[in-house]
């Protein structure tokens, strides 16, 4: 289904629709807040991109380079170039330690692989334990947002999930009791998980060494018990240098929940004595974003997730919406380079206010590649008829002063005159969820000459 139509859906539920909005516009306020505590936060985001556009234009090298140092480590390295070569890996590893319970902390590549799935059908028991991301794998859900995978749940949906799977007792949604429940059930998975699968955050060329960030320290916990750990990550999770790191971590968790810095922020370079350290580095569509120079900034991606909260459309539409593992103005930009028939909705969902881009702490021209790609879109694929005359229709007023200002004459005459039954017709789509305006007796620039001419006139007595 279409983002609009998916849209639709979420809708239905009025209620849902504005806390959702309100609580991820909390979390922008945060962000906001946070940002400005921090002298030079602009040149903070202005290192942040260039340090990332410089880590794209030598990928090659940095890969190499990361590789002969995690090596070194004592890791083991491993390349997919797609999802199921990625998904086989991890399967592989998984088999060769006999591995049937499997916990995983939050990781937007895995989520993109399928991996659960995956795995599940060959008899592992995967368990998400990041607590978001343990409610909609209860649900049979998937995350709606990147930080926040439940966001779109309230206390109340998960007390009944929990009573359901975890035999809580009612709680009236009492978050305390929740996550208590949730920290003894996943405790006794923790303890007797065979391997554990992580994101990765940042990896850096010159150590070999890689960062997972959580809030709950599952990533930690879930390492450090299991005797394997198998981190999964895309190839641009890349930084030359140790010292980068100092940049990004202050970008990721103001820029993503308002923190200073994210509770965990878990440095992982050499396997403990007996145990197994593995990385997956996955291309998966990454090369061919990184070859149009259009849209290779948004591989820039820190994955902080302001872009989501600071849109209109992301939080009214809910996550779910964008149907594609990374939703909202960022997901709009990635997901028609997998597939631009199927996604081919997305960068439309959007108002182009550029709020996204004003966010995004490593500077990615958002706005600007969602309006890029409405262009190949329009070239390449059929729009439907209507959209198509009106947009033609629409060009040509626009490229004609004397007929544009016949026409919004026309049309604040209609405002005022016409019946309901007709201004709010099926037909106009704009009357449908929205109040139209009262028609002005005279246009802007009308208003603004005869404020001239009467000025001129004073003035000349
Ligand atoms: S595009 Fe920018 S704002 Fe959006 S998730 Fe990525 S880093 Fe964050």
């Amino acid at each position: 289904m279409s983002h609009p139509k998916l849209a639709n859906i979420f809708n239905e539920d009025e209620k849902k629709v504005d806390w959702h909005d309100k609580a991820l516009w909390f979390v922008r306020h945060k962000r906001d807040l946070s940002a400005h505590r921090v002298k030079g936060w602009e040149t903070l985001r202005e290192f942040g991109h260039q340090i990332k556009a410089h880590t794209l234009a030598n990928l090659d090298q940095y890969l190499i380079e990361f590789e002969k140092n995690a090596l070194s480590n004592g890791i083991e390295v491993h390349w997919a170039t797609n999802a199921e070569e990625h998904n086989k890996i991890v399967h592989r590893i998984l088999k060769e330690c006999q591995a049937k319970k499997v916990v995983k902390s939050k990781s937007m590549l895995t989520e993109e692989c399928h991996l659960n799935p995956f795995l599940e059908e060959r008899g592992i028991e995967v368990i998400d334990t990041d607590l978001g991301e343990r409610i909609v794998q209860l649900a049979k859900e998937s995350p709606s947002h990147i930080v926040l995978p439940a966001i779109h749940k309230n206390r109340h949906e998960v007390d009944d999930l929990f009573q359901q799977h975890l035999n809580t007792k009612p709680c009236n949604g009492d978050p305390q009791y929740l996550t208590q429940e949730a920290r003894k059930h996943l405790r006794e998975k923790f303890i007797n998980a065979d391997a554990a699968i992580t994101g990765v955050n940042f990896a850096i060329a010159e150590t070999g060494g890689f960062v997972v960030c959580t809030n709950e320290g599952n990533a930690d916990m879930g390492a450090h018990l299991a005797p394997v750990h198998i981190a999964c990550m895309g190839m641009e999770k890349l930084i030359p240098k140790q010292d980068h790191l100092g940049v990004f971590l202050r970008l990721l968790a103001r820029s993503a929940t308002g923190q200073p810095i994210t509770t965990y922020s878990s440095h992982f370079k050499t396997p403990a004595k007996g145990f197994k350290m593995h990385i997956v580095i996955v291309d998966n569509g990454r090369s061919e974003q990184l070859g149009k120079p259009d849209f290779r900034a948004s591989l820039h991606c820190i994955r902080c997730g302001a872009c989501m909260n600071t849109c209109p459309i992301y939080r009214r539409s809910g996550g779910h919406s964008y149907n594609y593992t990374i939703p909202g103005p960022i997901g709009s930009i990635l997901s028609p380079g997998k597939d631009l028939k199927k996604h081919s909705s997305l960068p439309f969902a959007s108002t182009l206010c550029g709020s996204c881009s004003d966010v995004c702490p490593v500077k990615i021209d958002i706005h600007s590649q969602l309006y890029k790609w409405r262009q190949i879109i329009t070239k390449e694929m059929k729009q439907p008829m209507l959209k198509r005359k009106s947009m033609k229709i629409m060009g040509s007023l626009f490229s004609n002063p004397t007929q544009f200002n016949r026409f919004a004459k026309f049309c604040r005459w209609a405002l005022r005159n016409l019946p309901k039954s007709i201004l709010y017709a099926k037909i106009n789509v704009w009357g449908k969820s929205r109040e139209l305006p009262k028609g002005p007796k005279m246009s802007f620039t009308e208003w603004h000459q005869n404020r001239e001419n009467t000025k001129r006139m004073k003035n000349n007595g």
